[in-house]
């Protein structure tokens, strides 16, 4: 038995005519960059999330760092954030020369404590960067004169009521890595937003700050989504749902068949948001050994993220030490992600759920 952490040749397979054809067109037209397969992906990503705009760009981590700058975050400001989550949400604050203070997470949800916020606010606090980790929707807390940016990297799909992720903030970050919800053949992102000045502002930055070919009104750089990665999302966005659909059977089976293990804990789900289960992650007693079990077992795990923010190397210089968000340190110390993919089908789920019954000896 093999049953890998992700595996995106799956959806390949299955959507393999759909999207070599999109290719084929990109590559008969000739039109690598900004061509028409980018303005309909972004048309269809935007409608998607319920957002007026969507600005397709080179990575999650520009899209994060293009929206902070376009809300006007940059020198001598401060950026409200977790410690729980991918590097880049940190890294793109401090590219545009921001500071990141972190709040710890709820201990129940994982996700940014509102009960905190207060805590991480300073004078010169420019905007708060709530991340949907796992594919579960955050508080999107939005104090007075804040901007709001979400990190929606790990949630395309998520609701909030009767409204995407994308469309809670003032801007929001997307990723298409390849093993996200929605994963483009290579590096992919976009920023999505309500305020055409944002918008504007992004495409600019993104496009070396051109008005028109000759036209640099503003210094920008170089990060553009590609054609053929644009026309390669627009047939998965087309799937998306019902790709989400398959995580959330999948995720609700690991976790009735786990619900008696009193040896592992889920993240609770707030009310009335709907998640879409980008990692199915849970905290483990006895983490480390669990892991080894599973993989002899030929199941593969994974661990996002086995060190908080505030204790990496590259974030030393913001000061922080350990014991400051107690939290945040104990998810790291125990939380490991099991198998999840919309392809794996209810087998794998039941074998995995029974392997790791298996090692804490519940029958
Ligand atoms: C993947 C990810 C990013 C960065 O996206 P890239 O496309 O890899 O640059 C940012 N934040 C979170 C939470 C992510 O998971």
């Amino acid at each position: 038995m093999h049953i890998p952490l992700v595996d995106v040749t799956a959806q390949h397979a299955a959507l393999r005519a759909e999207i070599e054809a999109a290719m084929a067109e990109v590559v008969a037209g000739g039109r690598f960059v900004k061509g028409p397969a980018v303005a309909e992906f972004e048309a269809a990503f935007a409608a998607f999330c319920g957002v007026a705009h969507a600005v397709g760009v080179g990575n999650g981590t520009d899209a994060l760092r293009l929206a902070l700058q376009a809300l006007g975050v940059g020198p001598g400001d401060d950026v409200v954030t977790v410690p729980t989550t991918f590097v880049a949400t940190a890294e793109a604050v401090g590219h545009v020369g921001a500071r990141a203070r972190f709040v710890d997470v709820h201990p129940d949800t994982w996700l940014l404590d509102p009960a905190h916020l207060d805590g991480g606010l300073t004078p010169q606090t420019r905007a708060v960067v709530p991340v949907h980790l796992y594919g579960h929707v955050s508080a999107v807390p939005r104090p007075r004169g804040i901007a709001v940016i979400e990190d929606a990297a790990q949630a395309h799909g998520a609701r909030h009521g009767d409204r995407r992720v994308g469309a809670l903030g003032d801007a929001a970050a997307f990723s298409f890595y390849p093993g996200k919800n929605l994963g483009a053949y290579g590096d992919a992102g976009a920023v999505v937003t309500a305020d055409p000045d944002v918008a504007e502002r992004v495409r600019l930055l993104a496009d070396h700050g051109r008005a028109t070919r000759h036209d640099h009104v503003v210094e920008g750089w170089n990060s553009r989504l590609d054609s053929l990665q644009a026309a390669v999302l627009s047939v998965k966005l087309r799937h998306l749902d019902a790709a989400n659909e398959a995580r959330r059977r999948f995720a609700a089976r690991y976790r009735d068949a786990l619900a008696d293990v009193p040896h592992l804990t889920f993240p609770d789900v707030a009310a009335g948001t709907e998640p879409v289960h980008h990692l199915l992650v849970a905290a483990a007693e006895r983490r480390d050994e669990l892991r080894a079990f599973l993989e002899a077992r030929g199941v593969e795990t994974g661990v996002h993220y086995p060190v908080p923010l505030h204790l990496q190397p590259s974030h030393r210089h913001l000061g922080y030490a350990r014991g400051d968000f107690p939290v945040a340190e104990r998810l790291a110390a125990s939380t490991v992600s099991l198998p999840l993919y919309p392809e794996m089908g209810e087998a794998a789920v039941d074998e995995v759920s029974a392997a790791v019954r298996a090692f804490y000896a519940v029958p």
